[in-house]
């Protein structure tokens, strides 16, 4: 199975963490550039230091669940500690695509719901992957950044 990830972080070493992180997926076959990217918080909540975020593709036998729990056993390894929706951390890992496939259970939605308008998971997806269609909204990355406003998303 083909899968797109986003990684992100803004606390700790985000550099050397996002590095060791992808180094943890034995299978990842594109990576794109980091970006220095704003940080989202929810209102009147204090600012945040901004995030390093960029994008992999993975070639996987894992199921989309077994995947997450990957992708979420490697968040605790690198000290991600949840607090409040959208706090600062050391680490995030999300999957943005799978296949062409729409998944959707409790703990997992696919394509990832909010990818479509974010700048910094479409710069760097848009680096490795910018035909990969949607399948929700059947355009393609490169097509979805083109509606979006990225000026924000700075490579490092
Ligand atoms: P956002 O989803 O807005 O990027 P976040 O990444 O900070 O926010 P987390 O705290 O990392 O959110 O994850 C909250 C929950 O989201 C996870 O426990 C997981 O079950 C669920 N989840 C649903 N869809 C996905 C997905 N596509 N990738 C990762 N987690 C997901
Ligand atoms: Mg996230
Ligand atoms: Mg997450």
């Amino acid at each position: 199975m083909k899968y797109a990830i986003a990684l992100g972080s803004n606390l700790g070493d985000s550099r050397s963490i996002l590095e060791s992180a992808l180094n943890r997926l034995a299978t990842v076959v594109a990576r794109s550039s980091w970006y220095q990217t704003k940080a989202v918080t929810l209102p009147n909540s204090p600012p945040q230091p901004d995030y390093i975020n960029g994008c992999a593709i993975l070639e996987t036998e894992l199921e989309p669940l077994e995947l997450l729990a990957k992708l979420q056993q490697i968040e605790t390894e690198f000290g991600r500690i949840r607090h409040q929706k959208w706090d600062a951390r050391t680490l995030d890992l999300d999957i943005l695509l799978i296949n062409d496939v729409v998944f959707q259970t409790e703990t997992l939605e696919v394509p990832h719901p909010r990818m479509s308008d974010r700048a910094f998971v479409l710069v760097p997806l848009a680096e490795i992957a910018p035909d990969w269609k949607h399948p929700r909204l059947n355009r393609s990355i490169a097509q979805l950044l083109q509606s979006i406003d990225a000026s924000d998303v700075k490579k490092l």
